[in-house]
């Protein structure tokens, strides 16, 4: 049992981190302003910051004309004032002058089209040059500052993404599949279905990366080449740290993680749960759109939550919050700054679902170019006096009361599975709804249910272990090998509860369909099986009976052949009006279910109920409270942590049954309380 709680230190530093992104090398003219950083620094409580990340025109002005002094004296500025570095690596912009010297460390569009110098983040990922120079830099960092007492952490790179379709990086592609199909063109044809339209290759350099221009259709050509932009971008990475595993092999390694679009999905193109393995810390960087006009407070804190719940899931512990903003960003198409009260919330939040820091981009704005007006702790003022100033300065002296929370997990009885392979083969799909797939946020609508309970729910990755859960969901897992359907088979024999959706098992890890109807173990494991899939227009509404309600059905609606499955609930309308919507099936020591509709947020809640109550799945602690209010909580052996979180616009009542200690205030507290507006109140419980 005490397993379960242990504390796992992911950056062998025993305190929570606050500070971020500091770019002294904008400033090197500016001894002044630089000497006002560390003043600030203290003021507003920092201890932690990511130095260098792109910093390469600064460390080597001319090809092999190496600047460290101005690196040497931020080392020990922050040092002197007690606090630690965060060391990037500069790969994610480079200077000028190689791009001139070595144009192959240029990307090439899908299109075909070379880049010019300019912008960030559009290295070549295949060119040795590109590779021997970040080494030989990387090599110089470690060396001289490997030994720093400062040195916490290295930070490889920035928020690695995108791709090259250079020659080299054909090459590359071509030598990948061969060890992928063991030199075997033929097994390659009939993994990627070459016969339709002529599409059989009968030379490797006949194959091309998929282009606008060219090929793409082929969705095993697709898949392949989205696995290889995975296996190169950490092929990159791994050169990049060979001289830092070499001199610092006790400094934990991170690279920043992202999430996709305004609704706050997982980064699409690369596959994490594969990058994870090769990382010691997760760290991402979290920038929600609060205040915005399309959703709740609630509904946004909901989809933060769930993304946390995954980047915390892909190693089982900890991660960190590398990047946030104080106050607006400057890429949203309408940056607002956070209302009074929601910067101490969302960082909370962050620390709340697993992160041992609260970590901002950017310390201090840039004075020119595209990032001037991204929010900052210190702004153009250069003041602590400002209102975002002592927002910081107030989640950073919250966090020196937290020290006892870092290293703490969140164990969980419920798992919601997501696969970055099948959310890329969907998207590829022609067929369904265009607009209406949207599997990562079916997978949120799941996960509500749990989070308005605040019933704690690990998102896992498909080659994790099931066997910790006593529920697993499993929604809209268009592309699953036959090793997953064993996989899960095993879970459902060995006792566990799994949910499956709509649009579920319909293609191998190839992307080609199963023969013969659905897979013969899914359709022994559910007792039916999927034999139509309707797709709805936007606009068309089903309904569907179960238990006593009716409940709004859209998007998808799968017409069910039942062979020993129960028929748990009926569509209402159309050709398969009165036919089972929803079913269950007893399987061995274990019980399946399938929902086969795009169901309303009342039926999960209602589905769910009957799951939670049976399998007696409880929230950590105690608290009620209305809709909007989020309770999280951080185990450790001897205490809870809990972080009760008010994401409505106005006060809200809850009602503990414990005795606890406010971590803040240090008042003890039971009973009633009243959350102020965003408000958030960390409280600690003894165990038992
Ligand atoms: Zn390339």
């Amino acid at each position: 049992m005490m397993t379960k709680y242990r504390k796992t230190y992911t950056t062998k530093a025993n305190f929570m981190l606050h500070g971020g992104d500091y770019n002294p090398d904008q400033w090197l003219d500016r001894p002044d302003i630089l000497a006002d950083d560390i003043k600030l620094m203290k003021l507003a409580h920092t201890n932690t910051f990511s130095i260098g990340i792109f910093a390469w025109a600064a460390l080597e002005p001319e090809e092999g004309v190496y600047k460290f002094e101005w690196l040497d004296e931020i080392f020990n500025n922050i040092h002197g004032m007690g606090g630690r570095v965060i060391l990037a690596t500069p790969s994610g912009a480079r200077p000028a002058w190689m791009s001139q010297k070595y144009p192959e460390v240029l990307r090439v569009n899908a299109a075909r089209v070379k880049q010019l110098h300019g912008g960030r983040h559009n290295h070549c990922f295949t060119s040795e040059v590109y590779r021997e120079k970040t080494q030989k830099m990387n090599r110089l960092l470690a060396e001289r500052y490997g030994n720093h007492p400062a040195l916490l952490m290295w930070h490889i790179s920035n928020e690695y993404g995108g791709e090259c379709h250079c020659e080299n990086c054909q090459h590359a592609f071509r030598s990948w599949l061969k060890e992928k199909y063991n030199n075997d063109l033929k097994s390659l044809n009939d993994a990627w279905w070459g016969p339709f339209w002529s599409h059989t290759y009968n030379e490797w350099s006949q194959i091309e990366s998929p282009s606008p221009i060219g090929e793409n259709m082929v969705h095993g050509l697709n898949l392949d080449w989205r696995r290889f932009v995975t296996d190169q971008t950490i092929s990159f990475f791994e050169n990049e740290i060979v001289p830092i595993k070499e001199l610092t092999p006790n400094i934990p390694i991170t690279t920043n993680f992202m999430a996709d679009t305004h609704e706050l999905i997982p980064f699409q193109a690369l596959d994490y749960s594969k990058f994870a393995k090769h990382l010691d810390v997760i760290s991402w960087d979290a920038y929600p759109a609060w205040h915005n006009n399309w959703e709740s407070t609630a509904d946004l804190a909901m989809r933060v939550g769930f993304i946390d719940d995954l980047y915390r899931s892909l190693k089982q512990q900890p991660f960190l919050l590398m990047e946030s903003t104080p106050s607006a960003v400057n890429w949203h198409n309408v940056n607002k700054a956070k209302r009074p009260g929601m910067h101490l919330l969302a960082s909370m939040q962050m620390v709340a679902h697993g992160s041992d820091s609260v970590l901002y981009f950017q310390w201090r704005k840039s004075r020119g170019s595209s990032e001037k007006f991204h929010g900052a702790v210190v702004d153009h003022d250069n003041s602590s006096e400002n209102r975002v100033f002592k927002d910081v300065a107030q989640v950073g002296q919250t966090l020196e009361k937290l020290s006892d929370v870092v290293g703490t997990n969140r164990p969980s009885d419920v798992a919601i599975l997501y696969d970055w392979e099948s959310n890329w083969a969907l998207n590829d799909a022609q067929g369904f709804g265009l607009e209406t797939k949207r599997y990562p946020q079916t997978l949120v609508d799941h996960y509500r249910t749990f989070w308005e309970q605040d019933i704690p729910v690990d998102v896992i990755t498909k080659e994790q272990d099931f066997s910790n859960y006593k529920l697993l969901i499993v929604p809209m897992l268009y592309l699953v090998s036959e090793e997953t359907i064993a996989r899960l088979k095993t879970f459902v024999a060995g006792g566990g509860r799994l949910v499956m959706t709509y649009i579920t098992g319909l293609v191998n890890e190839q992307d080609l369909t199963y023969l013969g109807g659905w897979h013969k173990d899914l359709q022994e494991m559910f007792g039916m099986k999927p034999v139509e899939t309707d797709t709805l227009y936007p606009s068309d509404r089903n309904y569907v009976s179960y238990r006593s309600k009716v409940y709004e059905l859209k998007d998808y609606a799968t017409v069910i052949e039942l062979d020993t499955a129960n028929a748990e609930g009926q569509y209402k309308i159309d050709f398969y009006a009165e036919t089972p919507a929803v079913t269950s099936h007893e399987y061995e020591k274990g019980k399946t279910y399938y929902i086969g509709g795009r169901l309303e947020d009342e039926f999960h809640r209602d589905f769910y109920k009957e799951l939670i109550d049976e399998l007696a799945l409880k929230p950590v602690v105690s608290i009620k409270h209305e809709k909007g209010v989020s309770v999280q909580v951080r185990q450790a052996p001897e205490h809870d942590y809990i972080f009760v979180m008010n994401f409505t616009e106005k006060k809200q009542p809850i009602v503990m049954e414990d005795q606890v200690t406010d971590l803040v205030t240090g008042e003890a507290l039971t009973g009633e309380l009243t959350l102020e507006k965003y408000e958030v109140r960390i409280l600690e419980k003894a165990k038992k």
